[in-house]
C-alpha cells in the first residue's frame, strides 16, 4: 500500500504552475505575483514633512529654546499636494502640513507643539509669525524624496504572494492590476444512482449529492475556482457525458465509484479514456483512491483526482491530495497544512497500520497548552464530525494507538482568530 507521502509525490509530479494573466488588483490578493513590481518614480517623490508644523532652516533656530524663542516671519501656507512655489528665504518659516512637499532650502520641520501658535491662537490669531521654542537639527521631521522606494528599484520579485501590502505598493506605483498566475478552474462530478441535488424534493432510498459542495468549497478556500459539472449516473455512458464538460478544465474531481463495489464505473471509464492508476493509499480515512490523467479532445491531459464517495474520506482526500495540487497550479509551494503537538482528551487508534486523521476539536487549557477532543462518530460516512472539526489527530502508520492523555500531532484545518483561546468554547 501507497504511504500517504507517496501518493501525494506521484499527485503532483502531474502538476506545474499555470499561466499567468493580467488580473485587477483586488482580485489578487492570495495569487502569486508574475512579474517583478519596478518602481518608475521615487516614492515618495519629494521631500515632505511628517508632522505638522513650521519649514525651518535649523541653522536659524540654533539658539531657540522653550523659554527663548526664535521669532520668525511666516511667509505662507503649504498644505498636502501643494507644490512650494518659491525656496524658503534666510530667517523665515512656512506653515506646512503632514505629507506636503518641503520647500527648498528647509531642513527642519518644527511641530506646532514646538512653537507657540496655539498661544497666538487664544490671542487674537496672528501667526504672520511665530516664535520656534526648539532647537531643531538638519533633517528633522522630514522624510527624503524616495525614502521608501527609489526609482528603478524592484520593490517585489516575481512569485511573491499577493498580500494587502503588495496590493497596496501596486497602487503605489499607480497600477490598477498585476501580472498573476491564475487560479485553476477545477470541474467536480459526482457519481451514484442515489444521488439527488439539493434543493431537489427528497425521494426515498435517495440521498442529497454533499460531495461536490464540501468539494466545490475546499477548492474555493484554497484558491481555485470550482465548477459543479453535476452528477453521472451509475453508467460508463453517463460518466463519459459528465466529463466530455469536465474535461476543458485544468483539473477534474470525481467522487465516489472507486471501491471494489458493482456499480464502480469511474475506474473503467477513465481507463478507457486517459490513463488511470488505482490506488490503495495506507490512510483511514480514504484509503482507496484513484488517480490519473483523461485526455481532453484538444490533446491535453487534464488531471483527475477520483476521491471515495463517503463525505468524510472525500474531504480528507482532497485536503490532503487536492489542496497541494492547487498550490502548485497557483505557484505556490505544495505545503500541508501547519501542525501543532496536542494533549489527546480522547485515544485514537489504528487498527490496520494505516495513518489515521481523526476529527477533533483543539483548544487551548487553562495552562495554555493545546489540547484535542474528538468531534464524534469517526465513521467515514458521519459528516456531522467532520464540519464541527478544528483539526486532524494523527495516529501515524504502524502506531496502534495514541492513548488519551499523550500527545499526538494534530493537523490544523482552521486556525480560528481567537489562537484556540478556551474561553470562547464550552468544553465541559
Ligand atoms: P461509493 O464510493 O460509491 O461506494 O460510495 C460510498 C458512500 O458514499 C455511499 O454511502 C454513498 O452513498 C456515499 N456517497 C457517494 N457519493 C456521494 C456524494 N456525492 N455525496 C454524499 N454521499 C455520497
Ligand atoms: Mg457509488
Amino acid at each position: 500500500m501507497l504511504s500517504v507521502e507517496d501518493a501525494r509525490d506521484r499527485i503532483l509530479s502531474y502538476f506545474e504552475p499555470l499561466d499567468s494573466v493580467d488580473v485587477p488588483l483586488l482580485d489578487a490578493v492570495g495569487l502569486t505575483l508574475a512579474e517583478d513590481l519596478t518602481a518608475g518614480f521615487d516614492i515618495p517623490p519629494l521631500a515632505n514633512s511628517a508632522m505638522d508644523g513650521y519649514a525651518v532652516k535649523s541653522a536659524d533656530v540654533a539658539s531657540a529654546s522653550k523659554f527663548n524663542p526664535v521669532l520668525l516671519p511666516v511667509l505662507g501656507y503649504i498644505a498636502a499636494g501643494d507644490v512650494p512655489q518659491m525656496p524658503l528665504s534666510e530667517g523665515s518659516a512656512v506653515r506646512i502640513m503632514t505629507g506636503a512637499p518641503v520647500p527648498e532650502g528647509a531642513d527642519a520641520v518644527v511641530p506646532f507643539e514646538d512653537t507657540d501658535e496655539e498661544d497666538r491662537r487664544s490671542n487674537g490669531g496672528d501667526i504672520s509669525e511665530i516664535g520656534i521654542r526648539l532647537d531643531a537639527e538638519s533633517g528633522d521631521n522630514i522624510r527624503p524624496a524616495g525614502e521608501d522606494v527609489r526609482a528603478g528599484q524592484t520593490v517585489i520579485e516575481y512569485g511573491a504572494e499577493i498580500t494587502a501590502g503588495v496590493v497596496g505598493v501596486a497602487a503605489s506605483l499607480g497600477k490598477t492590476s498585476v501580472q498573476a498566475i491564475r487560479r485553476p478552474v477545477i470541474a467536480i462530478v459526482s457519481t451514484g444512482d442515489e444521488l439527488m441535488e439539493p434543493g431537489e424534493r427528497r425521494e426515498p432510498g435517495k440521498i442529497y449529492n454533499s460531495n461536490a459542495y464540501s468539494i466545490a468549497a475546499l477548492v474555493e478556500k484554497y484558491g481555485g475556482i470550482a465548477r459543479i459539472i453535476g452528477i453521472a449516473r451509475d453508467s460508463i455512458e453517463s460518466l463519459e457525458t459528465m466529463l466530455e464538460e469536465a474535461v476543458e478544465n485544468d483539473m477534474v474531481v470525481t467522487s465516489a465509484g472507486v471501491s471494489k463495489g458493482d456499480y464502480d464505473v469511474v475506474k473503467d471509464v477513465l481507463s478507457k479514456n486517459g490513463e488511470i492508476a488505482l490506488w490503495s493509499v495506507r490512510m483511514r480515512p480514504a484509503k482507496p483512491l484513484a488517480f490519473g490523467a483523461l485526455n481532453a479532445p484538444d490533446g491535453r491531459k487534464v488531471p483527475h483526482l477520483g476521491v471515495p464517495g463517503n463525505p468524510v474520506s472525500a474531504m480528507v482526500a482532497f485536503e490532503q491530495f487536492g489542496r497541494p495540487a492547487i498550490r502548485v497550479m497557483l505557484g505556490k509551494a505544495p505545503l500541508q497544512k501547519p501542525t501543532i503537538t496536542a494533549t489527546l482528551d480522547d485515544p485514537v487508534y489504528n487498527h490496520d497500520g494505516r495513518r489515521v486523521y481523526a476529527r477533533v476539536d483543539v483548544y487551548k487549557d487553562d495552562a495554555g497548552n493545546y489540547r484535542a477532543r474528538s468531534t464524534g462518530n469517526q465513521s467515514s460516512g458521519a459528516l456531522h464530525s467532520m464540519a464541527l472539526a478544528r483539526g486532524f489527530a494523527i495516529c501515524p502508520d504502524d502506531v496502534a494507538s495514541v492513548p488519551a492523555g499523550t500527545d499526538a500531532v494534530v493537523e490544523i484545518l482552521e486556525w480560528p482568530d481567537d489562537d484556540l483561546l478556551s474561553d470562547r468554547i464550552d468544553h465541559s
